[in-house]
């Protein structure tokens, strides 16, 4: 396996292009605009500037990173070489359906297709591509270039060749892999977005604030962020896509999305990406600032 194209150059796949290239593979990565593309390669400088001045990267590795990634604006262009595909899109079911079906008709037959989704069935997605024993969940966690850890998750037909593959190109990017089953949130957000979930229903109604109920997070249970601050960092849209998932999978009530933050994604309030969400974000500052809904009077 040597040339890998992404699609989606946002929060995820800027990061997974990042640790392909930064590993020696050739990245085509994919977004619908140059600007989307222009951001990505931005992004990945910056993270590579960073990971320089930690003297874990060399100024070389970094120009040799950057030269193994090229971006293009068309699915059928980006994946025509590409031995592995990771689809890091925005998590909409449909959007991710016309997705595989347009790389399963462009990708070479031998190519194993693969969804950075946090949650959409993969047995879904293989099924509409006339390759299900080579479709699996490749799940990196955010930020990709520092989190350790790979969900891979097989579908009902995915193979066990394409499954060990996948999981020694994981350990290969230096990362551990973990293989589970294709239920809806598989295991990491089957267990995190009903934390979340419950922090905002805590949230709205009226239990603690903001800074309290993160607070008792991370220094009564030692988790490095608290729910909300984490909640923002993963995007509020990308949470609550993610809680509608669980809610129609098991159709159970427990996974309802609190009625605050379906309030806030259309309110256009979706954490760090939007600059706004249970914080606000000032580009250039790393102080944590309550946002103005939720600051006490
Ligand atoms: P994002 O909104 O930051 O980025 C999505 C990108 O996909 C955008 O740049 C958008 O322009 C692009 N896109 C949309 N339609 C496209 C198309 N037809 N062709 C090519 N590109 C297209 O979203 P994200 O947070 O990076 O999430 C991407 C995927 O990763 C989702 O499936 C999400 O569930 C998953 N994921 C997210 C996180 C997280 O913390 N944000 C963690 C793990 C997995």
């Amino acid at each position: 396996m040597k040339n890998i194209a992404v699609i989606g150059s946002g929060t995820m796949g800027n990061g997974i292009a990042h640790v392909f290239a930064q590993h020696g593979y050739s990245v085509s990565l994919i977004d619908i605009s140059e600007e989307a593309l222009k951001k990505a390669l931005g992004t990945i400088e910056k993270n590579l500037d960073r990971q320089v001045a930690k003297q874990t990267l060399t100024e070389e590795g970094k120009k040799a990173t950057l030269a193994n990634i090229q971006t293009y604006t068309q699915i059928k262009d980006g994946v025509a070489t590409a031995d592995l595909v990771v689809e890091a899109a925005t998590e909409n079911v449909d959007l991710k359906l016309n997705i595989f079906k347009e790389m399963d008709a462009h990708a070479k037959a031998e190519a194993i297709l693969s969804t950075n989704t946090s949650s959409i069935s993969i047995t879904k997605i293989a099924s509409v591509t006339k390759r299900p024993d080579k479709v699996i969940g490749m799940h990196f966690m955010n930020p990709v270039p520092v989190m350790k850890l790979v969900e891979v998750i097989r579908g009902y037909n995915t193979s066990d060749a394409v499954t060990t593959t996948i999981m020694d190109m994981s350990k290969k990017l230096q990362k551990v892999p973990v293989e589970v089953n294709d239920y809806p949130g598989f295991v990491a957000n089957r267990i995190l977005m009903p934390m979340i979930n419950e922090a905002i229903y805590s949230l709205y109604e009226g239990v603690a604030g903001v800074e309290e109920i993160d607070t008792v997070m991370k220094l009564g249970m030692a988790h490095p962020m608290g729910p909300l601050q984490l909640a923002d960092f993963i995007g509020l849209d990308v949470c609550l896509s993610i809680l509608r998932v669980l809610h129609d999978g098991f159709g159970n009530s427990k996974y309802a999305p609190c009625p605050l933050l379906v309030n806030m994604v259309q309110a256009g309030h979706k954490g760090v990406k939007s600059g706004n969400g249970f914080y606000q974000y000032t580009a250039g500052s790393k102080d944590l600032v309550v946002a103005t809904q939720f600051k006490k009077v």
